[in-house]
Order: structure tokens, then C-alpha cells, then sequence
């Protein structure tokens, strides 16, 4: 069995505020130092990033890239050094881990029902050249793919996934961080109140949603209508260090079996023989997780918002709903009510740069938090490995400060204390607080 730790929403340094870093060989490193082993493209509408993907990657197996030259993607963490070449292939190269599947974000902004709506949606393609159509039939109708590596385009969502049928029945539509106030089917702005509204009659195609940073899979399954529905996690990173921040954990049972069809097949049932987890921020983390409005640093609970009108209790503007408030308001169930052991589990992590900052009392960006960083990578292995399954006292045996392991064992057993984000705010997580993490309970809105 391959256990693969996949991130299916990434961009590109052509994506509005992306990182110029943001290149396939430094992608690729960032993955192994990670620990990602599939990850999308991103940005594949763009013409100059199609143009680096044709050049650079090559398939291995059906509808999955490796980067040509495997040496693009050093440096490696512990244990992720390129690998021999695959005897079926019987080549003299040897390979990186890093495994591309072509997958993009969207963005439709579009009249329907009387509303604007404004939706992300990724969009996955088994090969190059169905990417090749998409692009084209996006050109014909006028969209500007050079504007941005996540264009704008008029066409509804429903138009997009026709598009996809049409061109190749194994073109993916999936909506994106499915509950932002801004971009999302579900957001409080300009989103909808079901899967079907939005996709009427090709809501069958569409199988599974990107719960977002800000909501979890326990908020999202307090929806019975979404329990066909399979929930991903991805990090939409913007920079190489925000890869992997949420991810899905996959099993295939063999390189062979290692497809853009059986990555799709398992995601699309939910075989939970092959999907074993997903791991996740803590989604006050998000920062659209509470209403509020930012400029006052207002941040409020959905009740105390509904109290206030939905207006800033300070300047009287309304506030930015969050994701909490909106899967409250269409929930038709409480947490306690959804089916055990009938969905896929997850689990909860924190970035290890943050750990190691809360650690040393200093932000994120410092260059002593990045040096640890970079030391514990090649001392102990990949980023998740640190996070997930290293032992403890093996940790404590190369950190340079007791507490960064302290801070892991801590975000191991769920002793976290949450401050939630709002109207674009990200929370904060403390792995250092001694308390258990208790989602506070949300029954239903007045
Ligand atoms: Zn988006
Ligand atoms: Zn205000």
C-alpha cells in the first residue's frame, strides 16, 4: 500500500498576490520538505505556467506528472531523496516524490436568480491536452486567461461544469473553500443556500467540496444534505511555506494503481478504504471563521451578531457573516446528531513554523524560527512526519528548544486554545495553553 499526503489547491507565481517563488522546481522542493507527495499544478488556464508544464513535466502514469529532471526538486528533507527509477519503466533516471495532477481555481462572478454570485471552483483534467480544450473554450466565450492565473469569467458555475462534460468525462468540478463570505457556493455575499441552486440539474457531478480554513468537517456534516457528498482539504497556498497546511490522506495499492482515475475514484466515492483522513486547520484558525468587521476589530459569536442586526456594534456597518453563521443557519442537524464512523475522519494540525515561533516568542517570518526550521527538517525528516508520527523524545532530542516538542505533543493531543479569526483576520492557535480544545457547541440561531 502507498500512503500519499495529497494537496489538490495551489497557485502559482502568475495567481494575483502569489509568491514569485512560486515556480514548478522550488513547488517541488517545498513538497519534500513538506512531505506532500501529490500535489496540483495550479494555474493551468494561464498560458505561460500551460507552457512551463508542458516543458517541464512529463507523465508517469496515466493523467500524473514528475518534474523531467528530477534534481529540480532539491533540496530534500530526511528520507526524501530521489528515488530509484521504477523497474516497470526500466529508464536510468530516478525520480523525485513529488507527483503534479493537473488541477486549477477558477473564479465565476455571474447574474442568477436575481443575485450576484461569486464562486471559486477547481477544476481537475486527466491529461494536458483536455487542459488544452478547457482553455480554449474559455478564450472562445472572451475570458482573459493572461489577466490572472485564477481568471474571472462570466459563466455560472453550471456552465463550467457543462463545459467540463463536454470536453472530457473525467474533467472534475469541485467548489472551493465551499463556505467564504466572498468567493464560495455557500458564502454569506454572494453564494447559495444548496449544491442544487447553484448546479441544478448537473448537481450529480458534483461530488465532493473544499470544506476551507475556516470550517471542518464536524461543521460541514451537520448538513444531511451534504452526506454523498465527500469533504477535501486543501491549503490554496499563496507561498511555498503555505503548501500542504491542510491536506488529504490517500492510499493507492500500488505505483501502478497510482492514477489521476483511482485519485479521482476514491475522492468521488468516498471509499473510505482509500481515503483515510484529512488533516485539518483548527478552523477558528480560518480567518473567516466568526462574523465581525475587521477595520473596528469587531468579532463577534453568530448569535451576538444576529443581536446586533448584522451591523458593526461600533460604526454601524454590516458585518462580514463568517463561515461559522452560515453552516449554523443551514444546518438541519447538531454535531452530536451526525452518524458515527459514517464519514471520513480527520485530524487537526498546526503549521510547525508557528509551533516553533510560539516556542522562541517570535513571529513566524524571523530568521531564527526559519533556521530551526530548516534544522529539524534535515535532522528528523518531512514536515508531517515531525507533525504527525516521530516520536516525541526522538523530537526533544534534536530541537533546540525543549518546548518545540512540548508544543507537537501538545497539537498531538488536541491542547490548544483558540482565538477565532474574523472578516479576514486569521485566529490564533496556542499549543502552549494546557487546556484540552473544546469546540464551542452550536446548536441553532435564534
Ligand atoms: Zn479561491
Ligand atoms: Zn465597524
Amino acid at each position: 500500500m502507498l500512503k500519499q499526503i495529497v494537496d489538490l489547491h495551489v497557485h502559482s507565481k502568475y495567481s494575483r498576490a502569489c509568491s514569485p517563488q512560486l515556480d514548478l522546481p522550488n513547488i517541488a522542493a517545498a513538497c519534500n520538505k513538506k512531505g506532500i507527495d501529490i500535489i496540483a499544478t495550479g494555474d493551468f488556464t494561464h498560458p505561460a505556467w500551460f507552457k512551463r508544464l508542458e516543458e517541464n513535466l512529463e507523465e508517469t502514469s496515466e493523467g500524473v506528472y514528475e518534474l523531467r529532471d528530477p534534481t529540480l526538486a532539491l533540496p530534500f528533507a530526511k528520507g526524501r531523496e530521489i528515488v530509484a527509477p521504477l523497474l516497470s519503466k526500466g529508464g536510468g533516471r530516478g525520480r523525485s516524490h513529488v507527483r503534479f495532477v493537473l488541477g486549477t481555481e477558477i473564479s465565476c462572478i455571474y447574474s442568477h436568480k436575481d443575485k450576484t454570485r461569486r464562486l471559486h471552483l477547481l477544476i481537475f483534467a486527466p491529461n494536458l491536452e483536455a487542459v488544452r480544450k478547457f482553455n480554449a473554450e474559455l478564450e472562445k466565450r472572451g475570458v482573459n486567461l493572461k489577466a490572472d492565473g485564477r481568471p474571472i469569467m462570466g459563466l455560472s458555475g453550471k456552465e463550467i461544469v457543462q463545459i467540463c462534460l463536454d470536453i472530457d468525462k473525467n474533467m472534475w468540478v469541485v467548489p472551493a473553500h465551499a463556505w467564504t463570505p466572498w468567493f464560495a457556493v455557500f458564502g454569506s455575499k454572494s453564494g447559495y443556500d444548496s449544491l442544487e441552486e447553484c448546479f441544478e440539474e448537473l448537481t450529480p457531478h458534483i461530488t465532493a467540496i473544499e470544506t476551507g480554513l475556516s470550517s471542518d468537517p464536524t461543521m460541514n456534516r451537520r448538513l444531511s444534505r451534504l452526506d454523498n457528498i465527500t469533504l477535501i482539504s486543501n491549503s490554496d497556498a499563496h507561498s511555498l511555506e503555505k503548501l500542504g497546511r491542510e491536506a488529504n490522506i490517500l492510499q493507492f495499492n500500488d505505483e501502478e494503481s497510482l492514477t489521476y482515475a483511482e485519485l479521482k475514484r476514491i475522492i468521488t466515492t468516498g471509499d473510505r478504504k482509500k481515503f483515510l483522513n484529512t488533516i485539518e486547520f483548527y478552523p477558528e484558525e480560518g480567518k473567516y471563521y466568526a462574523d465581525g468587521h475587521a477595520d473596528c476589530k469587531i468579532s463577534l459569536t453568530p448569535e451576538e451578531a444576529i443581536t446586533n442586526k448584522l451591523k458593526c456594534p461600533k460604526c454601524q456597518r454590516p458585518l462580514t457573516v463568517g463561515v461559522l453563521h452560515r453552516v449554523v443557519a443551514l444546518a438541519d442537524r447538531d454535531e452530536k446528531e451526525i452518524p458515527k464512523n459514517k464519514f471520513i475522519p480527520h485530524q487537526y494540525a498546526v503549521p510547525l513554523l508557528e509551533i516553533i515561533a510560539g516556542a522562541f516568542r517570535v513571529g513566524v517570518a524571523s530568521k531564527k524560527v526559519r533556521a530551526e526550521y530548516e534544522s529539524l527538517i534535515k535532522k528528523l525528516g518531512a514536515e508531517f512526519d515531525i507533525l504527525l508520527n516521530i516520536p516525541i523524545d526522538k523530537i526533544e532530542g534534536a530541537v533546540s528548544n525543549k518546548n518545540i516538542a512540548f508544543g507537537i505533543q501538545n497539537m498531538r493531543a488536541g491542547k490548544v486554545a483558540v482565538k477565532p479569526g474574523y472578516d479576514g483576520i486569521f485566529g490564533v492557535v496556542d499549543v502552549f495553553s494546557d487546556k484540552k480544545y473544546h469546540r464551542p457547541v452550536q446548536t441553532s440561531l435564534l
